[in-house]
């Protein structure tokens, strides 16, 4: 069973929502999708046991026998080639490697087979162990502007020996729907502010488009306004946990102790939220069975 944990705006706590439910479960994995920002560590403390490498690929031209047809530039959708020809036959071409996609698609079409992929590196995986829970988390490399091809080589260490619990990054573009695509459940953190209210609106449309069931955390409840709460009830989104603002859990993050730690009743609250979707997801996945 994989849960994404996503929050289109952020700062609203979802990395404590993440950390606190895996620290609260028995036999979990935790993968720190945030790749641009990753700090579920911080709360964790894992003890790291391998470290690999992260590469995408961008094309490389031979310009030995590159005709300089500029076929490659008009295919790529991105920008990220510039054929130059000059006068008798000779040219340059330009290649923009944080725009390529590695989509393969100036590889295929180069009819002179001038063109061959090679390995950048775009940043880090590191995997390790605290205690019973399994750890992995990437880290972009900086200055790399997209993270969508390091949060799906994160995802290639899922483990579907146990309960997979993704911290998605924020926002509701493509790095979110590389952390929360093709998961089971995905639990949208929020506030009870404006800025929150209109961010969980898009992040809302974002899943109901991958077709993800999901349900509310509201974080911070008891400040703000209830709009949040009227916006939940008039689109029966399910509100799974309310944690109020509280000081005692403002300190305990500030000093990097997750709350489940040091309060026995937020674990079992954490506990009940997930048997609360636990069950419809069981079901879900039995139906989808039945109908295969
Ligand atoms: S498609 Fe191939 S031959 Fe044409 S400009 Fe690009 S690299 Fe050169
Ligand atoms: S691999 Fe795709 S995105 Fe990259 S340069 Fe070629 S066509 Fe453009």
């Amino acid at each position: 069973m994989i849960i994404s944990v996503a929050s289109g705006k952020g700062g609203t706590g979802k990395t404590t929502v993440a950390v606190n439910l895996a620290l609260s479960l028995e036999n979990v994995q935790l993968l720190d999708c945030d790749v641009e920002e990753p700090n579920a560590h911080l709360f964790i403390k894992p003890e790291i046991k391998e470290k690999i490498s992260a590469f995408t690929t961008i094309p490389q031209v031979d310009e030995t026998i590159c005709t300089y047809c500029g076929k490659c530039q008009k295919v790529c959708a991105y920008n990220a080639l510039a054929v130059i020809p000059s006068s008798k036959k000779k040219g340059t071409v330009l290649i923009f490697p944080h725009l390529c996609h590695g989509c393969g698609a100036c590889y295929l079409l180069c009819p002179q087979k001038a063109i061959k992929e090679i390995k950048r590196e775009i940043g880090i995986i590191e995997s390790g162990t605290v205690a019973n829970l399994q750890f992995v988390h990437g880290i972009l490399n900086v200055g790399e502007v997209m993270s969508p091809p390091l949060i799906r080589q994160v995802k290639k260490h899922i483990n579907n020996t146990k309960t997979v619990i993704i911290d998605a990054p924020p926002g509701t573009s493509c790095p979110v729907i590389a952390a929360i695509k093709n998961t089971d459940f995905c639990i949208l953190v929020t506030e009870p502010t404006p800025f929150g209210l209109n961010d969980l609106i898009l992040t809302v449309e974002v899943v109901r488009k991958l077709n993800i069931p999901f349900g509310i955390i509201i974080n911070r409840s008891d400040i703000g306004d209830n709009k949040t709460e009227v916006y939940c009830r008039e689109n029966n989104i399910p509100i799974l946990m309310r944690i109020p603002f509280s000081e005692d859990i403002a300190r305990l993050y500030s000093q990097g102790i997750p709350v489940v730690n040091e309060n026995e009743e937020y674990k079992k609250e954490f506990i009940q939220m997930f048997e609360s979707i636990r069950h419809p997801i069981k079901r879900r996945m039995s139906d989808i069975m039945n109908i295969i």
